[in-house]
């Protein structure tokens, strides 16, 4: 495992390809060969050597594995940890940074965590995680999954990256092992039958527990609008709800998602103002980027998220790295959450209005058999308890008072509890809540693809089907 102290302007200030023209990546300090910075190290750098807590270590803190083919170098643990990081109330800071512009979170999260925190790179627009950090002057560490199925243009990429900002990412890799009994046993793109998720485990879930397991706090580039369906709550800063930290145990880790509130566009209006290196890939219609055979490149109008695993449900869109975000009825990825296992009904029922008709178990079963409808049918199939469909409610019944009288009829059937499984074989249920609409003229139903649920998506996809 190649590991290498991603060295900032200030670790490595004299580094800087962009500050200094004397600047040679053969210099920059590399974990790989294992390298601590101890202060010594730092205050000849000109570092404030009083904001860091201990020595660089590497992104991997686990015992060494004897049936693993990570390199020896990866298994050294710097030795000297002694400060912890001070009690603080997480929430109340996110309320205080919820309107602090992305280079003042980021200067936080860095004054607070100093060498014990990380930029999580992927190698598309979160380089502008990477360019905030920059302008903090403060060190930062920067470090990547690489999954080994990314896109040559991402490899590339990252080396750019590297070059023009002087610093070395720490890569991350999946064991050796593990991908070899996946793709021996699976074969290379299993992905594509049973879904993406033990992929994703072995070669990007699993590396990133060990890298956070080396760090106390990491920096994603997560954003509210890239995914509806998961993101449409992240805090600015939150305790990582999913994986632990340096310290172990429940809370020892802090997750910074400096962009959550910041809109794709003024991203991009930022990297283009800064005249930061992006991705060639974005030029050729890739918004999102992962790895190659999960990734496609979206439409004009198309959700960023309908570019990744589109073969998929589209409100389970996670690779597993924020699996925070899953909470409810997508937490196990069946869609059936554990409080409403049962199909309880502790909820309010949902798009209660005239326009939508309420289809029962058998009438739902006859539109299903039907050959040739009178009029086309949209219909969602929901849970008044997901929040997704909660979410959705105004839209959807907006939609049903506009087609009143257009010979599309609008309907809802509720599918969780005893109907699940019904819906599940029969109905193409993923997870809630799934749109279906039901042509004149044939007897398949098509489920709407997108995870945009706005009155303007879903009238354009009534009316190409109609
Ligand atoms: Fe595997 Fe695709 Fe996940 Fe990459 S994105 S780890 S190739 S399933």
């Amino acid at each position: 495992m190649a590991l290498a102290v991603t060295s900032s302007n200030a670790i490595t200030g004299s580094f800087s390809s962009r500050s200094n023209p004397s600047y040679e990546p053969s210099k920059v300090l590399q974990l790989g060969n294992f390298q601590p910075l101890d202060r010594r190290d730092l205050s000849s750098t000109g570092v404030n050597v009083s904001r860091r807590r201990g020595k660089v270590r590497p992104l991997h803190a686990e015992p060494k594995k004897n049936n693993s083919m990570v390199p020896a170098a990866a298994t050294i643990v710097a030795p000297e940890v002694v400060e912890k990081v001070e009690v603080e109330d997480y929430e109340r800071l996110a309320k205080d940074l919820e309107n602090a512009s992305p280079l003042e979170v980021i200067d936080k999260a860095l004054e607070k965590f100093g060498n014990d925190i990380g930029i999580a790179f992927s190698g598309a627009e979160d380089v502008a995680l990477i360019e905030y950090a920059h302008l903090t002057g403060r060190p930062y560490r920067v470090f990547s999954l690489d999954t080994g199925r990314l896109n040559p243009e991402t490899y590339k990429f990252f080396d750019t990256v590297e070059k023009h900002y002087g610093i070395r990412i720490e890569y991350m890799f999946p064991d050796a092992i593990e991908v070899q009994a996946l793709v021996r046993s699976k074969g290379l793109f299993s992905f594509y039958e049973d879904g993406h998720q033990e992929c994703c485990r072995v070669r990007k879930v699993r590396p990133l527990r060990r890298a956070l397991k080396g760090l106390r706090a990491w920096i994603t580039g997560q954003r509210k609008d890239q995914s509806p369906g998961t993101r449409s709550e992240i805090p600015v800063v939150q305790v990582d709800p999913s994986f632990e930290g340096l310290d172990g145990g429940a809370g020892s880790l802090v997750k910074w998602n400096p962009v959550a509130n910041v809109e794709g566009t003024d991203i991009w209006n930022f990297l283009r103002a800064m005249n930061v290196p992006v991705n060639t890939l974005h030029a050729q219609g890739y918004i999102s980027i992962g790895c190659e055979p999960c990734t496609r490149p979206v439409l004009p109008g198309q959700h960023e998220r309908e570019g990744r695993w589109w073969w998929e449900d589209a409100t389970a869109k996670e690779c597993g790295l924020h699996k925070g975000n899953m909470k409810d009825e997508n937490v196990n990825g069946t869609g059936n959450g554990a409080v409403h296992a049962n199909g309880s009904a502790t909820e309010a029922d949902i798009f209660t209005t005239q326009s939508v008709v309420t289809l029962s178990r058998p009438g739902i079963e006859n539109l299903v058999k039907m050959e040739e409808r009178k009029e086309p049918w949209l219909v969602v199939l929901y849970a008044p308890w997901c929040r997704f469909c909660q979410a959705m409610e105004g839209s959807y019944v907006e939609l049903a008072a506009k087609l009143e009288g257009s010979g599309v009829k609008v309907g809802k059937f509720r599918a969780d509890g005893d109907q699940k499984s019904f819906a599940q074989q029969e109905l193409q249920l993923g997870s809630f809540p799934t749109i279906l609409f039901f042509p004149k003229h044939s007897s398949r139903p098509i489920k709407y693809p997108s995870e945009k649920r706005d009155v303007d998506s879903l009238m354009a996809f009534v009316n190409a089907l109609r």
